[in-house]
């Protein structure tokens, strides 16, 4: 099955809706409508609104949440829900990336409930998973990348799972310099497939987009989206300047 390649831009904490104004004037300039990708941004929630007015002449690229809370709505001073992300018009959420789970202790529980509320809003779940340098090194990548793709998705069904899109983030290569080889990501992406299909089947399991993220930048961009079984890049450093960021989503 073809998979259109989805390139996503993870600002992290950075871009004030000033800076993103510049840079989509910039970007845009360089990037004419692009059939054969998806593009995504996630900027912070305080540039969300900006960055989806200043992409209102152009519907094909989405945008996304870094983070919701898990519950729906309440007593959640600093949180952001899944319905107020969709009454602005994101369409993705990330979810389970290195950061929440390692620096704010983010649990395999909580993304579970994150995916449950993101799909019944109605919304795209992009699910991270990946395993620490020390995990790595104790040959326990399979068995962790694993964990955490059955803990996100402990409450979806079939067709909800058919729909979602995973990113493999080796939390070594995130922000380091340091990147997976294309045969590094093509084996943990192979193994992420496999586990797919076992729940969905080889037909769904094949529509599912799995994005590598990991240190990815103009220079290794094409060769990582050329390895098997890799269907998109998930990007941050190199996301934040214009010219990098467009010549990354044309590689
Ligand atoms: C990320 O934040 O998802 C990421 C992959 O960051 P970087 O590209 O900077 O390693």
């Amino acid at each position: 099955m073809h998979r259109k390649p989805v390139i996503a831009a993870n600002w992290k904490l950075n871009l004030s809706p000033t800076d993103a104004k510049a840079f989509l004037q910039r970007f845009l300039a360089q990037v004419p409508k692009l059939n054969e990708r998806t593009l995504v941004f996630f900027p912070s929630a305080i540039t969300l609104t900006t960055v989806i007015d200043g992409l209102r002449e152009r519907p094909e690229i989405w945008v996304g949440v870094q983070n919701v809370h898990s519950e729906a709505q309440g007593a959640f001073t600093g949180e952001n829900s899944v319905l107020m992300a969709r009454d602005v018009g994101a369409r993705v959420v990330l979810v389970g990336h290195s950061e929440r789970r390692h620096v704010f202790g983010e649990t395999d529980e909580m993304t579970t409930r994150k995916m449950s509320l993101i799909v019944q809003g109605r919304l795209t779940p992009l699910l991270c998973v990946g395993e620490t340098l020390e995990e790595r090194e104790a040959g326990r990548t399979a068995e962790v990348v694993e964990r955490q793709l059955t803990a996100g998705l402990a409450e979806l069904d079939a067709g909800q799972i058919a729909q979602i899109l995973l990113a493999y983030e080796p939390v070594w290569a995130i922000g380091t310099g340091r990147t997976a080889t294309p045969a590094d990501a093509s084996e943990i992406h192979g193994v992420l497939r496999q586990a797919l299909v076992s729940r969905i089947g080889e037909k769904a399991a094949a529509g599912v987009p799995i994005l590598y993220g990991g240190s990815v930048n103009r220079g290794n961009a094409s060769q990582l989206l050329a390895a098997s079984d890799v269907d998109g890049l998930l990007v941050g450093g190199a996301s934040l300047d214009p010219d990098s960021w467009a010549s990354i989503v044309r590689a």
